[in-house]
C-alpha cells in the first residue's frame, strides 16, 4: 500500500478568475457557467496518486474580492503549496496574482511551491496576457505555470500533479 502524504494548498487570485472553477474541475470534473462567488473560503480535498506515493490535498478556496483580503494570511499560512489564479483576459488580475506571487514569497512559509495558472485559455480570442510574459515572470519567481481552462479542463490536472511532484517527501 503506498504511502498518503497530506499537504495544505490554498488558492489564490482576484475574484471571478476561475479559482473555484479550477477545483471544481480539479475534485468533481465539473464546470458550472453560473459559478456561486465564494464566501469566506471553501475546503475541498482531493488525493493524488504518484509512482511511489499518493499526495492528499487538503485546499483552502479563499473568496478573491477586496473585503476579504485581510483573511488570506489565515488560509495560507503554514500552506505546502499554493495556485495563484488569473484571468489571462484580465490584465488587472494578472497584477493582483504577481501580488499574491510576493506576498507569499514574504510572508508564506520558506519552502512553499506556488503555481500560477493563467485561466480562460478557452478564451485565447480575446487573451490579454501574453504566455511568454507570464511565464517568463514564473520562471524569474520560480513557480510552476500552466495556462489552464477549467471550462475545458484543459491543464487543470496537470498543475496539480506538477505542484504535488514538487512538494517534499518527508
Ligand atoms: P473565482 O471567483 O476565482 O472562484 O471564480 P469562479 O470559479 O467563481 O468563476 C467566475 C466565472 O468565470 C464563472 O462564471 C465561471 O463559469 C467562469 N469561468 C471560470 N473558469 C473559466 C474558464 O476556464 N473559462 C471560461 N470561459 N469561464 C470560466
Ligand atoms: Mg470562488
Amino acid at each position: 500500500k503506498k504511502t498518503q502524504l497530506n499537504f495544505k494548498l490554498v488558492l489564490l487570485g482576484d475574484a471571478a478568475v476561475g479559482k473555484s472553477s479550477c477545483v471544481e474541475r480539479f475534485v468533481k470534473n465539473e464546470f458550472f457557467e453560473f459559478q456561486q462567488p465564494t464566501i469566506g473560503a471553501a475546503f475541498l480535498t482531493q488525493t493524488i496518486p504518484l509512482e511511489d506515493y499518493i499526495v492528499k490535498f487538503e485546499i483552502w478556496d479563499t473568496a478573491g474580492q477586496e473585503r476579504y483580503r485581510s483573511l488570506a494570511p489565515m488560509y495560507y499560512r503554514g500552506a505546502a503549496a499554493a495556485l495563484v489564479v488569473y484571468d489571462i483576459t484580465d490584465p488587472d488580475s494578472f497584477d493582483g496574482a504577481k501580488t499574491w506571487i510576493q506576498e507569499l514569497q514574504r510572508q508564506g512559509a520558506a519552502d512553499i511551491v506556488i503555481g500560477l495558472a493563467g485561466n480562460k485559455l478557452d478564451l485565447s480570442s480575446q487573451r490579454k496576457i501574453d504566455s511568454k510574459e507570464a511565464k517568463s515572470f514564473a520562471d524569474e519567481n520560480g513557480c510552476i505555470f500552466y495556462e489552464t481552462s477549467a471550462k475545458t479542463g484543459a491543464n487543470v490536472q496537470e498543475i496539480f500533479v506538477a505542484i504535488a511532484q514538487k512538494l517534499p517527501k518527508n
